[in-house]
């Protein structure tokens, strides 16, 4: 049997990234541990070491401005509850609010969310219609990847082994919008998922959990009702079939649930 992965748990983000520098792909960085529990469990995954970023007190923290700033270890409870996030941008915390069970959301983080780029994610969807970036660090430096860049297709990123997401920046819009279809149990994960923002004359829908990556077509949304536009979505996407639906079935849903994504937000 495989000895333990060795355990590192830096105190200082500077630590972190001189370990992950050091170690490259070797160190698998560990948030909440809910996405990675289950592929140690069941031995997917041998790791030689964990890079616990739980005691990195700068990756935590809620803060407002000209922009929302969640730093990557804060939890999506906190997301959830937050006054200043529920005050400012509605739709995000509902989109974490409605992720699985409070059990979930007491454990789970914002970098663990993205970096997992599970594709039946509620958080990603409604990241990429506001038009959220991710800022990346390594010891060479910092870079912000919009989500939409950051989610490359199943399971993958973009990020480095090198890099942590240290926090997710979210502008502010005029209204938006976070649509979940479940098709088992409340607790579970979207069959079909509809993020939509309005900022000035733009509208953005993006549709997730039906694909490897949030899907967005900026060129449907510049004219058309909201059932024309519906429907052009349907048309535009492939969706996969999973234990959630079929394909089939997703693309009647997506036609349905933008046009209800649109419908809410010129309420
Ligand atoms: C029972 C159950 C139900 C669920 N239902 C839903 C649901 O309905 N909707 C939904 O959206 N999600 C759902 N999830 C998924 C859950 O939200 C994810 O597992 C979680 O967001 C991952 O976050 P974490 O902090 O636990 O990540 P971890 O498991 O710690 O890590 C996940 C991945 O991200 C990497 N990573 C973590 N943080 C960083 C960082 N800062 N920088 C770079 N890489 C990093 C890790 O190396 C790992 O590869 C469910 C999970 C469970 C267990």
């Amino acid at each position: 049997m495989r000895a333990a992965p060795e355990w590192l748990a830096p105190s200082s983000l500077e630590e972190a990234l001189a370990l992950l520098a050091e170690r490259g792909d070797e160190a698998l960085p560990l948030a909440g541990g809910t996405f990675l529990a289950a592929l140690l469990n069941q031995r997917l995954i041998e790791p030689a070491c964990l890079l616990s970023l739980a005691r990195i007190a700068a990756l935590g923290g809620i803060e407002g401005g000209e922009e929302l700033r969640l730093g990557a270890m804060a939890r999506h409870r906190d997301v959830e509850l937050s006054p200043l996030v529920r005050e400012g941008w509605p739709a995000v915390a509902r989109a974490f609010g409605v992720v699985a069970s409070p059990r979930v959301r007491n454990q789970a983080t914002v970098g663990g969310v993205l970096a997992d780029a599970d594709y039946a994610s509620d958080p990603p969807a409604m990241l990429c219609a506001l038009g959220a970036r991710a800022v990346a660090r390594s010891a060479a430096g910092v870079r912000e990847i919009p989500v939409e860049e950051l989610i490359t297709g199943y399971y993958e990123t973009s990020l480095r082994p090198d890099e942590l997401i240290v926090e997710v920046r979210v502008p502010r819009a005029d209204r938006a919008v976070y649509r979940k279809f479940r098709t088992r149990s409340h607790e579970d994960r979207p069959c079909v998922a509809v993020a939509a923002a309005r900022r000035g004359a733009e509208t953005r829908v993006v549709v997730g959990a039906v694909a490897g990556r949030p899907q967005h077509f900026p060129e449907l949304c510049r004219d058309g009702d909201a059932a024309e536009i519906g429907r052009r979505y349907a048309d535009a996407i492939e969706p996969i079939a999973d234990v959630r639906g079929s394909a089939a079935y997703r693309k009647r849903v997506i036609a349905v649930e933008v046009r209800r994504a649109l419908e809410e937000l010129a309420t």
